[in-house]
């Protein structure tokens, strides 16, 4: 008897998890309501957005730091 395990994740028919809010939705679509797609969409340009920032303060810092060490070699 320790042996039966319930087969109960064999018996689940297909399907999908919405992207956004994780309800289970069909397998031929990805969310589940219009809004869910564009709530997912809008995150996605936020990271996009934020990624693009955090990109454009590392080139910035690293051209103050360039700059911290040069300015000293061409002042008199
Ligand atoms: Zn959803």
């Amino acid at each position: 008897m320790k042996n039966s395990q319930p087969a109960v994740s064999h018996k689940v028919s297909p399907h999908r998890h919405c992207f956004s809010c994780g309800k289970v939705v069909s397998v031929s679509s990805d969310y589940c309501s219009p809004d869910c797609e564009m709530r997912d969409q809008q995150r996605v340009k936020d990271i996009e957005s934020i990624k693009f920032s955090m990109r454009l303060v590392i080139i910035l810092v690293v051209i103050a730091l360039i700059l911290n060490f040069l300015l000293p070699m061409l002042l008199p």
